[in-house]
């Protein structure tokens, strides 16, 4: 690592000593395999999740459920509690909250697919987590510390989502809350972060490939992207989906609906049942190249 005059930006030596021991590999070829459902993050396999942003009924779900886990997805995502952007609520714009979770829970049981889902305040935890096989802390509550303390003692595997403003150190010190806390399920999740000029004026967050070898370097902790959210703009997940593959991300999140541009959430950035079922095959020739695999034939 490079000598570093700025402490408090960058990780230092120092840091991954003092601030995030829990985080930082013991020696060069320290990983940590995270297994939920049976799963293992950080080997050879590359799980992928995929799903709609939101639940936003039971057929939806349904549907959706069936058609990621035909194509070989291994969890099923779906916010029911959703951090949206404003406040206010119409029937284009919604989360299903505890009816949501009802949903997932009926999807998951008529597919037999685990679940990935936000979790998004303290006194939600266990309803939550009843029905998650994997927690998701989103972008937004990446440093809420309580929450990180409280989602903890599930004892479930959390993926955590870089916040769209985050350094490595300051993603690094929310993941050390969760091990600090007992926890050491973590998987950490790239979705883009936002910069100050790119190559559109309305390019939202911008896919941070560069933080997987960056972060591996340091953690042995899985890290995962979720190109839907970077890119919010479907042309560009398939290109920034293979990048991530190949650039060492231990999962993918694609977001699926089968209705994309009527979408209740996001609807620019899901794509269909038959492109998820192609993306599929190509991520595996991509993961195939470096001798990993995503579990499908290609
Ligand atoms: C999501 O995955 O539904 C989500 C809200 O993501 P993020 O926290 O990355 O914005
Ligand atoms: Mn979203």
């Amino acid at each position: 690592m490079l000598e570093n005059k700025f402490p408090g930006k960058d990780l230092t030596e120092e840091d991954l000593k003092s601030k995030v021991p829990l985080c930082a590999k013991k020696s060069r070829d320290h990983r940590t395999i995270v297994k939920a459902a049976g799963v293992e993050f950080g080997g050879k396999l590359i799980p992928i999740f995929a799903g709609p942003n939101a639940v936003e009924n039971e057929s939806m779900i349904m549907r959706t459920a069936e058609a990621v886990k035909m194509a070989g997805a291994h969890f099923l995502r779906a916010g029911a509690f959703k951090p949206l952007s404003f406040p206010y609520r119409s029937e284009k714009y919604f989360e299903l909250r505890e009816e949501g979770l009802k949903l997932l829970l009926k999807a998951k049981a008529a597919f037999q697919i685990p679940i990935i889902t936000e979790i998004m305040h303290e006194t939600k935890v266990d309803i939550v987590a009843e029905v998650a096989d994997i927690l998701q802390v989103g972008a937004r509550n990446m440093q809420n510390y309580p929450l990180l303390e409280a989602v903890a003692r599930t004892s479930k595997p959390i993926m955590l989502k870089r916040h769209y403003g985050a350094s490595l150190r300051d993603w690094l010190g929310a993941a050390e809350y969760i091990l600090h806390a007992g926890n050491p399920n973590v998987i950490l999740c790239e979705r883009g972060v936002v910069v100050p000029h790119t190559h559109r004026a309305t390019s939202r967050f911008l896919l941070d490939l560069q933080v997987i070898p960056a972060a591996q370097e340091v953690t042995h902790l899985p890290v995962v992207t979720d190109p839907s959210h970077a890119t919010f703009w479907k042309p560009w997940v398939k290109p920034m989906a293979l990048s991530s593959i190949a650039a060492g991300a231990d999962g993918v999140m694609i977001e699926v609906h089968p209705d994309p541009e009527n979408a209740a959430v996001d609807p620019l950035q899901p794509i269909d049942f038959r492109d998820f079922k192609g993306l599929m095959k190509d991520m595996e020739r991509v993961a195939n190249a470096i001798d990993r695999t995503v579990g499908v034939s290609a």
